[in-house]
């Protein structure tokens, strides 16, 4: 790993394979398990970063495709680069395109090269690759880079998802040789669909790499909540233990929760920004909308043990009035809550762990049996907002 970057496990659950860590990188530490807020174009909608920085929020997420489009990589490096331009001092991570690129694009054309697709702001014809890819994330600066991947939909067949982690692993070593510098750490993503076997020969083949940190995408792409935790189990421990590891766009508690006793350290979701421009808050794991009437006349905070700015000083009533009224001041106030709330999660979950109470305090989120605080899933999170 880079000088610039160290993972360090604090401690290791006796019953599952859960860990707390601290990742290090040059804007500051994330201490895992750990929620990343996600901030597609350079920001997380409706907060401000001290607000997002009030949630406890430490490593946010933006996007490469969405950059390169709108306003263009060279303005954001006319800007001091993206922590500067957005004003974020802490740790970033850019996704690189490749998942928007095949879920977003229309005409697109893929090739051993790249991906060949139409702008669909102004059409022009853009040619993305793995090494385009590194050098657009090179100019945005962010610590973590992530390598140019091959996403196949759900449900697609084992010779489609074959031929895409193959290209995938081809297009990783480029990324490698194309990423030269020491101040950003490149993540390799493991695909392979939800066919286990392409999965764990993915792994197994990314772990001799050497990289600075490890993610697994094609996740939450449609498939059943129970395929995706089997990818996970079977995924999370064959990539090396000394490394962070990052399940792409998911966030809800219960796949957290499972994710986590496989081993998983970093989380992505735009759920909680999303639901909150729909006028729904995060509350203890359960979807509230707060149109709802019982709100109205209701003045308690949204959650008495939430320690964030909402709760602290407004009611669900006031929240419920500004939602009807379609007021900007709703979506800001449930972005900072529901925020909070995920990063909390993850956070008693890391405390739970240091002490090794995870499976007494949180062994419900892993059981079927509760099945009435599953979420839909969040992974079209990855596609813009
Ligand atoms: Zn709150």
């Amino acid at each position: 790993m880079s000088a610039n970057f160290s993972f360090q496990r604090l401690a290791q659950c006796s019953q599952t394979k859960a860990r707390a860590g601290v990742f290090f990188t040059p804007h500051g530490l994330v201490e895992t398990p750990r929620f990343m807020p996600v901030g597609t174009l350079a920001n997380v909608k409706t907060i401000t970063p001290s607000q997002l920085r009030e949630t406890g929020a430490q490593m946010i997420l933006s996007n490469t495709y969405h950059l390169h489009l709108q306003p263009g990589e060279a303005i954001v490096a006319g800007g001091g680069g993206l922590h500067k331009f957005m004003g974020w001092n802490g740790p970033m991570l850019t996704d690189s395109g490749g998942f928007q690129v095949f879920s977003l694009s229309e005409m697109r054309k893929i090739s051993e090269e790249g991906v060949i697709f139409r702008s669909p702001h102004d059409g022009q014809i853009i040619n993305l690759t793995p090494e385009r890819s590194i050098e657009i994330q090179n100019t945005l600066g962010a610590d973590v880079i992530m390598a140019f991947d091959e996403c196949p939909p759900y449900p697609a067949s084992r010779q489609e998802v074959e031929t895409a982690t193959e290209r995938t692993y081809r297009w990783l070593e480029r990324c490698m040789v194309a990423h030269q510098s020491s101040e950003q750490a490149l993540f390799g993503i493991v695909q392979g669909g939800v066919y286990l076997d392409l999965r764990s020969r993915a792994a197994e083949a990314l772990a001799k790499l050497d990289l600075p940190g490890y993610a697994i995408g094609g996740v939450s792409v449609g498939e059943p909540p129970e395929l995706m935790a089997q990818i996970v189990q079977v995924t999370a421990p064959l990539l090396p233990p000394e490394k962070p590891r990052y399940l792409m766009g998911v966030g809800t508690y219960r796949e957290m929760a499972i994710a986590i006793a496989s081993g998983i350290d970093l989380f992505d979701c735009v759920i909680p920004t999303r639901w909150a421009r729909h006028g729904t808050a995060i509350v203890q794991g359960d979807r509230w909308n707060l149109k709802n009437a019982k709100f109205r006349e209701d003045f308690t905070p949204l959650d008495e043990t939430c320690p964030c700015y909402t709760c602290q000083n407004f009611s669900r009533a006031y929240i419920s009035h500004l939602v009807r009224s379609q007021e900007i001041l709703a979506y800001t106030l449930l972005s900072i809550h529901n925020i909070t709330e995920l990063i909390r999660f993850t956070q008693k979950i890391r405390e739970a762990i240091l002490g090794d109470r995870f499976i007494a305090e949180f062994g419900h989120w892993l059981s079927k049996a509760d099945g009435a605080k599953e979420w839909e899933s969040g992974r079209q999170g990855r596609v813009g907002e």
